[in-house]
């Protein structure tokens, strides 16, 4: 039901916004699509917002993504550029565990387009605790991947100005300094894993997945106009039960639409009834 989307994108350069080392789960995927994925030379992305504490981040996640793909667009000639940004937190349908959201923005100017991937991750080391020695400190390492996921050690989690932040540890001598350092002026230490993507790559994968899912926004053309990004925008509720026939809140079909055209198909899913146990008359 897609158009070919060739000719939007084919042999083109796009410039990473990063210094962490996202090319690694981003150039790969691109590359499927005949897209050539570079790093922008000099990009600091810390300015738009640190994970630890230095820099706030300001506005929403797609905001922020946006403001550095402005930035290098700004700064260079470029007329493709990918963004990305990762936010982490509760699950919103499961509050008690930690989860993950990657969002990998392409912004082409030449086509004065904006498509978005996106994934929502249960698979993060995302975690803090409070130690007072190196035994603590290691075991609360090893739950969190350490020394291939590094980690973030501060006095306290809202440390003052002016006080060391250690970031990038991925050594126990390095948390062991770290500590011994912390520990001249505060009895506890705040420890969190590095969410930054080249200290982690359990996050590293969440954000492959993401440049997966803008991958298949490019590569999906509007059957009527043509234009990239044809994706799902609406999931319709509604299937049968199977038991008594009225609707339930089970997806019955997807709803894609065309950002420019407004052309829009209905897909219904491969099912035809839903399990009673999602019924509110059958399991009320
Ligand atoms: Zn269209
Ligand atoms: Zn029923």
């Amino acid at each position: 039901m897609f158009r070919p989307t060739d000719r939007y994108f084919q042999g083109r350069t796009a410039i990473l916004a990063t210094k962490h080392g996202k090319e690694q789960a981003i150039a790969p995927l691109l590359a499927r699509l005949g897209v050539r994925v570079v790093v922008a030379s000099d990009f600091d992305s810390d300015r738009f917002g640190t994970f630890s504490r230095e820099i706030p981040r300001r506005g929403t996640q797609e905001e922020a993504a946006l403001a550095k793909a402005e930035a290098v667009l700004a700064q260079t000639d470029a007329d493709l550029v990918i963004a990305s940004e990762g936010s982490f937190g509760p699950h919103p349908q499961f509050p008690l565990l930690p989860s993950d959201r990657e969002l990998v923005l392409l912004v082409d100017r030449r086509h004065d387009l904006v498509l978005r991937g996106e994934v929502l991750s249960l698979e993060t080391n995302f975690n803090h605790a409070t130690v007072s020695n190196l035994e603590e400190a290691l075991d609360f390492a090893e739950r969190v991947g350490f020394p291939e996921h590094g980690l973030i050690a501060m006095a306290q989690a809202d440390p003052l100005p002016n006080t060391p932040i250690f970031k990038g540890i991925q050594s126990a001598e390095q948390l062991q300094r770290a500590i011994a350092t912390l520990q001249t002026n505060c009895p506890t230490i705040h420890l969190e894993t590095d969410m930054r993507a080249h200290m982690n790559p359990t996050r590293m994968q969440v954000i492959a997945q993401a440049a997966a899912d803008l991958v298949q926004a490019m590569a999906q053309g509007c059957p009527q106009c043509g234009w990239p990004g044809f994706v799902v925008r609406e999931q319709l509720p509604g299937l049968p039960c199977e038991l008594c026939g009225a609707p339930t809140g089970a997806i019955k079909a997807s709803r894609y639409r065309c950002q420019r055209c407004l052309h829009q198909v209905t897909v219904p899913v491969p099912e035809t009834v839903a399990d009673p146990s999602q019924c509110s008359f059958c399991n009320p």
